[in-house]
């Protein structure tokens, strides 16, 4: 028997265990093909998608093309042209570097790269199989370079099991275009999956008109513009108004050095920039550019290049949050009246210079810190006598405290709302009949593309529920009816954060539909913090005690405590 049991690995092998770092699903692809068609100065970038990517993933575009010899080079590993020194990998300009991605895509999928650097002398074309070569010919094209991907993970079995459904593998390919159509917002960009169009946006749309195209229209119609400038840092793009905020951190898309990167540092000097404008567990809206120098951020943190490591942390953040700061106070200053901030939150104080926020008119802007505490820490109530003499209070706007007379009730009307719903849902699913409310005027909401896919999907389902539905052109949807319980509540805001919710779905969960009744009735649910009034109160108690399980809302946590007598009595050890 051998000495030794370690051995070095073969070369095909360390290509497939260094693709599953860079390539997790199609739209890794997508984004490593789109990037290099970026490094090589495109102007115009066209992807072509059939099946969702599993089939193929098709990038064409009009860069500087590579010579024979180097199309050829580009799938080795460790083979780029971006960098040669290790002073290079710290003054990074271009979004690839490592080298990795052309040769670790085409060992575990067949490839053919075409590319051209001067129609007159034609195109080199290279087709591999698993990462071997397996034909290589002249053929004719237009300066510049086209990949095509085919039946990606076909010699890796294993990970092809862990494709997700059509729908979710192409949002994320949405998803990931959608970053590049904001990243570089002068180069002309087109998406098409199968026949369908999804998106096309030409050089003249400038970052405006692309966040409405790639976010929404409705999103783009919040947004503020917010710039900052210093030696070390430079900011742009956009933020939210004030009061517009969303259920995810989804929407917070930052770009540093033109790269598209999640950072919890930006996150967070984000949410501080808003003061206390923001409610617990809502996000505000970014669209923003920072340009620092090279030198000054790690990109070799992550495989796929993601996250991104800046040296000075804090500076960034302070700044950060310094220019949003700004830019809400401006921006209030300018509008000088009440911009949809959510009902009762009103512009805060700053703590440095009291008298910088005088309206124009001169007279001072009313501050309002109390909102958040005055939910979560004071104790405040409002009594209601029923008609047998006993009584309800609303304890913060949030718990039921129904006084019966053997006992206490304390009910958490979000949760016990929730369960009311859930059950309801459920039922209309079941029997296939929910009370509908038709709505007057129908309420039309813009929606992100990645959205309307995924709506697409679940239409059947919304409908059971009691959501009547229409399509209504490119980018909106009509919400016809709502369910009869739901009427009175603000719809387009609640259907959002639905959709919102559902997009974060779909990891290994296998019963989709029992997931998003549960998305829908929480959503759906009256918050903590809503004021109710007598009559919702005794309905809302009253269907809690017709549900099946009226004791547990649907993610389990309780929804009502009962304290009687005896526990009384037990509790200050009197028997
Ligand atoms: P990296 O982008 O990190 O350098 P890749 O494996 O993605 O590594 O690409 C390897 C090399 O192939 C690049 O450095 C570049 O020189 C060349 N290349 C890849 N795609 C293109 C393209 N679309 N146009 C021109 N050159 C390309
Ligand atoms: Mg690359």
């Amino acid at each position: 028997m051998s000495s030794h049991r370690i051995k070095v690995l073969s070369k095909d092998i360390v290509n497939k265990i260094s693709a599953g770092e860079v390539v997790e699903r199609p739209a890794s692809v997508v984004k490593e093909l789109v990037e290099n068609s970026l490094d090589a100065g495109s102007g115009s970038i066209s992807i072509e998608i059939q099946k969702a990517g599993k089939q193929s993933i098709r990038v064409s575009d009009d860069g500087s093309g590579m010579s024979s010899e180097d199309t050829e080079l580009s799938c080795r590993r460790h083979s780029t042209s971006k960098i040669s020194s290790s002073y290079d990998l710290e003054n990074i300009k271009t979004l690839g570097f490592r080298g990795e991605a052309l040769a670790s895509i085409s060992s575990v999928s067949n490839m053919c790269i075409t590319s051209c650097v001067d129609s007159e002398q034609g195109a080199t074309e290279i087709c591999l199989e698993g990462g071997q070569v397996v034909d290589k010919k002249i053929v004719g094209r237009e300066k510049g370079t086209t990949v095509e991907v085919r039946n990606l993970f076909f010699n890796t079995p294993a990970r092809r099991k862990f494709f997700k459904t059509d729908a979710t593998e192409f949002s994320h390919i949405v998803n990931v275009v959608g970053h590049f159509i904001l990243a570089a917002p002068d180069i002309e960009f087109k998406l098409i999956h199968g026949n369908k169009n999804i998106f096309h946006v030409t050089k003249d749309m400038d970052l405006k008109d692309r966040i409405g195209c790639v976010l929404g229209e409705d999103l783009a119609n919040n947004l503020i513009k917010i710039y900052f400038n210093d030696a070390l840092f430079k900011l742009c793009g956009y933020i939210s108004k004030p009061g517009y905020t969303r259920k995810k951190r989804k929407n917070q898309i930052f770009f540093v050095n033109k790269r598209y990167v999640q950072n919890a540092t930006l996150s967070h000097a984000l949410y501080q920039g808003y003061f206390s404008l923001v409610e617990r567990g809502r996000y505000p809206v970014a669209v923003v550019f920072i340009k620092i120098k090279p030198d000054q951020v790690d990109v070799n943190v992550h495989p796929a290049k993601l996250e991104i490591k800046f040296l000075n942390q804090s500076i960034v953040h302070d700044k950060f949050k310094y220019a949003v700061n700004q830019t809400i106070q401006n921006f209030k200053l300018e509008s000088g009246r009440e911009i949809g901030f959510d009902k009762n939150v009103k512009f805060p104080k700053s703590n440095k210079n009291k008298s910088g926020f005088a309206k124009p008119n001169g007279k001072n802007i009313e501050f309002d810190f109390e909102r958040k505490k005055g939910i979560f820490e004071k104790l405040s109530y409002d009594k209601y006598i029923k008609a047998d003499g006993n009584r309800y209070y609303q304890l913060n706007n949030t718990y039921i405290v129904d006084v019966l007379p053997d006992k206490i009730k304390i009910t958490d009307q979000h949760a016990a709302h929730e369960r009311i719903l859930y059950e309801l849902f459920s039922k209309a699913i079941e029997e296939r009949k929910i009370q509908k409310q038709n709505l007057l005027l129908p309420e039309r909401i813009d929606l992100s593309k990645e959205d309307i896919i995924l709506l697409e999907q679940q239409l059947k389902l919304f409908k059971t529920i009691g959501f009547e539905i229409e399509d209504f052109g490119q980018r909106s949807f009509n919400i016809q009816a709502i369910p009869a319980i739901l009427k009175e509540r603000n719809t387009r805001n609640i259907f959002r954060d639905i959709l919102d919710d559902i997009k974060e779905l779909g990891k290994n969960k296998a019963n989709v539909t029992e997931e998003i009744i549960k998305i829908a009735a929480c959503r759906s649910a009256i918050k903590a913090g809503d004021k109710l009034s007598e009559q919702e109160i005794e309905s809302l108690l009253r269907n809690l005690k017709n549900c099946k399980l009226p004791f547990t809302c649907p993610h389990v946590r309780p929804v009502q405590i009962e304290i009687n007598i005896k526990e009384l009595e037990k509790r200050f050890r009197r028997k």
